[in-house]
């Protein structure tokens, strides 16, 4: 909804015959978070392997056999189109192999991640000026050139010396012929999941993505944790400076699959605790609430409760609808699709869980009224995003968001064609997220990490 995704997850199994088939169901799961393309890389315990390719993972891994891959360990990544990618970068992201994999002297490297470096910029300049290559924009690929770099003798150890010079939001999971190492930023900006799968030990971005694969002892890292797996098995070191918390309060409110935790909470609760707020901080008189199938629900349903009003299934996500996540906008009529029964002569209350562009809420606002709804009354269940995030949740630009101008209830409604709309407020996030450090920089809040300028976020294939 509304563009705001998070680029990309990661999943990795070691020590299963059936690595790079968990893996890619695994991926599967975190689908949500990226459906530009997929990819794993496999390692037989002497040689890594990979598939990649543009699309969503079924598309992707159709008609593969994954078997021949012998894998006993695997580590996957499905990424997506950031909102900010003008055709330069998006090409650039096309070209992309995710995950990224090199040659060192002393073997194979496959690397995937999720989030960015925010000091990525500046870096890929100095090791430009330094004779370095680079074939795409990724954080990974900058990540091997930084290690490639390191006077370091072992892979930990050089992994480790990269990451001291890096800063920003990131969750990588590198894979070696013979080993997996999986780390969280020590600001901890998203989740990183560990657990067991029979003897095999997993990781994701999300545990959903290890649940379907049938994981047990699951352990969300704490930020700056390094989970390494060899033959000797897996250990959890901490080998980053601690850095205080920023976890992505967007992760919470819309980004994560619904049946998610994230930050040692569950999402659906939160959620629903989201609506109940703004059920009280913005109430309605209207006959009923809707939600959007998907992140939304569980806000519409505390909303709901809160202002004793029915809740109802009155949006339905059509089944002929472009599966296509972050689909462009203008396509809410043919993915969304009201019920008459449900919305005709009524005061319809939509619950959204993040306002970012606004043209899908603008599009659906339009829908319920076309379908016969006397009022549409719009209800975010998050503070409206007045700034691209800058640390790897793909957003609109700053002049494309609806609310970058101001957040006047009034101005907002106009903009969006409803008869009233209003956010929830920071204040309201932060009390129900509570006082153990949040990212809100695009929700205009404080930026944990100092941001580049526009000019250093350029890519690589802009002019130089
Ligand atoms: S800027 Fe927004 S989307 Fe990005 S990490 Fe912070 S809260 Fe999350």
């Amino acid at each position: 909804m509304e563009g705001l995704r998070d680029e990309s997850g990661v999943v990795a199994i070691a020590g299963s015959l059936q690595a790079a088939q968990l893996t890619v169901l695994g991926l599967r799961a975190l689908q949500h978070r990226g459906a530009r393309g997929a990819g794993i890389a496999a390692s037989d315990g002497h040689l890594l392997r990979s598939v990649q390719g543009l699309g969503r993972v079924t598309d992707v891994f159709a008609g593969r056999d994954l078997a021949v891959l012998r894998a006993v360990a695997a580590v996957g990544q499905v990424w997506g189109r950031g909102e900010r990618a003008d055709e330069a970068e998006l090409e650039a992201q096309t070209s992309a192999n995710h995950p990224f994999m090199a040659r060192f002297k002393d073997g194979q490297v496959a690397v995937a991640m999720n989030g960015r470096f925010a000091n990525a910029a500046s870096l890929r300049r100095e090791l430009k000026a330094l004779g370095a290559l680079f074939s795409s924009t990724s954080d990974g690929e900058l990540l091997l050139h930084l290690m490639a770099r390191s006077a370091q003798t072992t892979t930990v150890n050089r992994l480790v010396d990269a990451l001291w010079k890096v800063d920003g939001a990131f969750n990588v999971v590198l894979m070696t012929e013979d080993r997996l190492i999986a780390v969280r930023d020590p600001r901890g900006f998203r989740p990183l999941w560990a657990a067991q799968i029979g003897g095999a030990v997993g990781v994701a971005t999300e545990d959903t993505a290890l649940r379907l694969v049938g994981a047990s002892d699951l352990r969300e890292l704490e930020p700056g944790e390094m989970l390494i797996v060899d033959d000797t098995g897996p250990t959890i070191v901490r080998p980053l400076k601690r850095r205080p918390h920023a976890f992505c309060a967007l992760e919470v409110s819309s980004t994560a699959a619904r049946e998610a935790s994230a930050f040692g909470h569950a999402v659906y609760r939160q959620r629903v605790e989201f609506g109940r707020k703004l059920a009280m901080e913005s109430p309605v008189d209207a006959d009923l609430v809707l939600g959007l199938p998907g992140s939304s629900v569980p806000a519409a349903l505390g909303f709901a409760r809160a202002a004793s009003l029915p809740f109802e299934a009155g949006l339905h996500r059509a089944p002929w609808a472009s599966p296509i996540v972050g689909a462009p906008s203008g396509e809410a009529e043919l993915v969304w699709r009201p019920v008459p029964d449900v919305v005709e002569g009524k005061r319809v209350v939509l619950v959204l869980s993040v306002l970012g562009d606004g043209h899908d809420a603008r599009r659906l606002v339009q829908l319920l009224r076309n379908t016969g709804a006397l009022e549409v009354h719009l209800r975010v269940a998050t503070p409206a995003v007045v700034a691209s995030c800058p640390y790897g949740t793909a957003s609109p630009t700053k002049e494309e968001l609806v609310a970058s101008q101001g957040t006047d209830a009034a101005a907002l409604a106009e903009a969006l064609g409803a008869d009233s709309a209003a956010c929830l407020t920071r204040d309201a996030l932060q009390a129900i997220l509570g006082e153990s450090g949040h990212c809100m920089g695009c929700l205009g809040g404080a930026w944990p990490v100092p941001v580049e300028s526009p000019e250093d976020q350029l890519g690589l294939f802009d002019a130089e």
